[in-house]
């Protein structure tokens, strides 16, 4: 996917604000060439945000002949794991991107840091602070009316020193100390009020391990790891807009940066129906509400890849929602539409029968089999066809049968004529029940001059149903899904708590459904179209004893309706 030269976009008026500030540096000559960067943090798995934001970082990139960096953002050991690292890169791949040379990690910068805050404390930049976490929030204050500094502000540079090589030694209880930087506890910014650039931790680090019980804070590591790797632009979410001058100041204290990373905000994606933070997606992996972080319901990237939603269907989303400064909400819908539309190109079209009721052709001798040839993918004709096998025993949907159909229902009725998916026009002569007086069997009678393809009964009918054969059927499970949230704003208010929106009808596990032999070879993540009722997905959990299929998104485009 790289492309070897800068390509221009095509027209400037196009050009989103992130692209003219890009082509506008590229032109002055101030970058020769831009490297950006995705920085996660890897405390969960990336989620549908974090998409956006990668195929902004290595699409804006690759469109000016740049480069991008991965960089995991691991200054808080507590919540990370190398189990996080590892997926956050199959998940960076599985969208098509490759960073430029090895994973980077802030932790890399460790030493860095900390000399760094050596300097600053000798230049009377930074200053051990004793108070505690309480009274540190409570000196900060309010952002109308000045803070209060702290009493330990004015220790001399050999006093900081000294108790901050003691604290990277071990000397103090977690919490007892923290290092601040003094820069001006009376700014209306409250990040610039002295910020924390280092806290005490006795946590074993998953790279560093127990070289370090001080750990930089996000603030001051971040901005200075951009700058180390020669960042030219750190795009970034609107909630960092306010830390940017704080970002600004600590480098504005270090020798000059050449390039000195220019940090841009972009509104982060929300979607409707659906929850993003990390903190709450775990919650919801830990207390058992879903399978796992790739559970199908999960706004995750392996949740949403085990769900059938494909790489291309993901980047032609983030594309289609664009950059915007200002906040706002993507419909779901917006983010099916766009798998619908990469699949209905590329999705075989195969026959599955979801809620099954017997169909026995009176007229059609038994045990005969005919294989009839059914076309593959009417959007793609160079795909072919596949022989489907019809006899005398049909599986069609309870609901494509109704006994008093209302005015304007084509499908199946006593009395009427339906075709069956490339086969036969047929007609109901009998309802046959049960015990319980439910539909146990439709006796019909086909026409045999109605053969699709070889058609010469003159007849006109205007529904037609799917099948499939009740002797080659294969039984597979399917399950289907619906929203997660009943709540389009699930995180929304604070006073409801977001486990209580969940929709307790969001799975539904179908246990006995019919689909046509040809899908026996079917392998995970193979993906189709079960014709009249979606796109379907082979689930990893699928073996050739019993095939499991995922329900990947349905037929009926809101979306597209919504916005015609
Ligand atoms: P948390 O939910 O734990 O606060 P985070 O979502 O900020 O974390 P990070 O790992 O820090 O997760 O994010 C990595 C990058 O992804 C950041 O640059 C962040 O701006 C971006 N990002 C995160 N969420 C979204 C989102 N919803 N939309 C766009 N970009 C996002
Ligand atoms: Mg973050």
């Amino acid at each position: 996917m790289n492309h070897p030269e800068p390509t221009p976009s095509p027209s400037a008026a196009s050009l989103n604000f992130l692209e003219e500030i890009v082509e506008a540096d590229l032109r002055s000559g101030k970058h020769r060439s831009i490297l950006t960067r995705f920085p996660p943090e890897p405390n969960g798995y990336l989620h549908i945000g974090h998409a956006k934001s990668i195929c902004l970082n290595f699409g804006l990139a690759q469109q000016y002949g740049g480069k991008t960096n991965l960089r995991f953002d691991d200054t808080n050991p507590a919540t990370e794991d190398v189990e996080y690292v590892d997926s956050i890169q199959a998940d960076i791949r599985w969208l098509g991107f490759e960073w430029e040379g090895e994973p980077k990690y802030a932790s890399d910068y460790f030493q860095q840091l900390y000399d760094w805050a050596v300097y600053y404390i000798k230049t009377g930049r930074a200053y051990v602070d004793d108070s505690s976490k309480e009274e540190i929030a409570r000196m900060r204050g309010i952002p109308t009316e000045p803070g209060i500094e702290s009493p330990y502000r004015t220790r001399s540079a050999e006093e900081n020193l000294e108790l901050f090589e003691q604290m990277k030694a071990g000397a103090f209880p977690e919490g007892s100390r923290v290092l601040r930087a003094k820069l001006d506890m009376a700014s209306p910014n409250m990040h610039l009020r002295d910020p924390i650039m280092y806290r005490i931790k006795y946590a074993r680090h998953h790279r560093t391990g127990d070289q370090w019980c001080i750990y930089p804070t996000y603030d001051w590591a971040h901005g200075q790891s951009d700058a180390i790797e020669g960042i030219t632009h750190s795009v970034c979410t609107l909630e960092f807009e306010v830390h940017r001058p704080l970002y600004e100041w600590f480098l504005d204290q270090l020798p000059p940066f050449d390039p000195r990373p220019r940090q841009i905000e972009f509104a982060r994606l929300n979607l409707s129906y659906t929850v993003m933070s990390k903190r709450r997606l775990l919650q919801l992996v830990n207390e058992r509400y879903v399978s796992g972080w790739d559970d199908p319901r999960m706004p995750t990237i392996s949740g949403l890849r085990r769900r059938g939603y494909t790489p291309e269907a993901i980047r032609a989303f983030a594309d289609r929602i664009g950059v915007a400064r200002r906040e706002n909400v993507i419909d779901l819908a917006l983010l099916e539409f766009s798998i619908r539309e990469d699949l209905n190109k590329r999705a075989p079209r195969v026959m599955a029968v979801l809620d099954p009721v017997r169909l026995v052709l009176t007229t059609y001798p038994e045990g005969e089999t005919e294989w009839l040839e059914i076309e593959n993918n009417p959007e793609q004709p160079e795909t072919g066809s596949r022989q489907v096998p019809f006899t005398r025993e049909l599986w069609i949907e309870r609901d494509d049968f109704m006994e008093q159909p209302p005015k304007g229902y084509f499908r199946l009725s006593p009395g009427a004529e339906v075709r069956l998916k490339g086969a036969y026009i047929i007609r109901c002569d009998e309802v046959i029940r049960d015990a319980e007086g439910r539909i146990a069997e439709l006796r019909c009678s086909h026409d045999p001059h109605s053969r699709s393809g070889a058609d010469t009964s003159g007849k006109k009918v205007k529904g037609t149903i799917h099948w499939v054969s009740a002797a080659q059927a294969l039984t597979v499970e399917v399950r289907l899904y619906d929203r997660l949230f009943l709540d389009p704003d699930p995180a929304g208010s604070k006073d409801v708590d977001f486990r209580t929106l969940l929709n307790p009808d969001s799975l539904r596990v179908l246990g006995q459904v019919y689909v046509e032999p040809s899908l026996a070879e079917a392998q995970a993540m193979d993906t189709f179209q079960f014709i009249r009722k979606g796109y379907f997905c082979a689930d990893p959990d699928s073996s050739p004893e019993r095939l499991v299929f995922n329900q990947t998104v349905t037929l009926k485009d809101d979306w597209a309706k919504a916005n015609r």
